[in-house]
């Protein structure tokens, strides 16, 4: 026989089911649909280390002499060290991410945050350690194409400084 108590407590358990279920939702990466930019198409090249997507928004011409990419990388994946010649833009649309120049430490970009690298100096960006990423980088294209460099090893994405 169904009493008050047996009522309150199965009604308890509900509410806890169904808040553990919203959390598990909100830590979970994005579903596509949910996504401003699609993730575009799966990064096949040697200049990424790890599982990284690009959507090219928007190609350099000759009105507009920059190109801007919504690029994913899934946790641990990151670029090669490289160096842009008119230097690039990084806005952060989701995640967590990291950035880091040439002799300096490294540096957490989260969701909201502008990063600026200046012209011709080596960095690299990509994910966090345990956090997918999602950046749009505008890049100027005046100057010449994305110099790549060596891959940035373990040991410097793992690095604390
Ligand atoms: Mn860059």
């Amino acid at each position: 026989m169904m009493n008050l108590k047996n009522i309150a407590i199965i009604y308890l358990f509900g509410v806890l089911a169904f808040s553990c279920k919203q959390q598990n939702k909100a830590e979970s990466s994005k579903e596509e649909g949910e996504l401003i930019f699609a993730r575009g198409e799966m990064i096949n090249n040697e200049n990424f280390t790890g599982t990284a997507w690009l959507n090219n928004l928007v190609q350099a011409d000759s009105v507009n002499q920059i190109a801007a990419g919504s690029v994913t990388f899934e946790p641990g994946a990151r670029t090669k060290w490289h160096l842009h010649p008119a230097g690039q833009i990084i806005l952060a649309l989701e995640g967590v991410g990291y950035y880091q120049e040439k002799g300096k430490g490294k540096v957490i970009i989260k969701k909201g945050e502008v990063v600026k690298c200046p012209a011709d100096i080596p960095h690299w960006h990509g994910a966090s350690a345990d956090t997918a990423f999602i950046q749009i980088a505008i890049t100027g294209r005046e100057k010449g194409e994305t110099v790549w460099l060596e891959r940035v090893t373990d040991d410097e994405y793992n690095s604390i400084k």
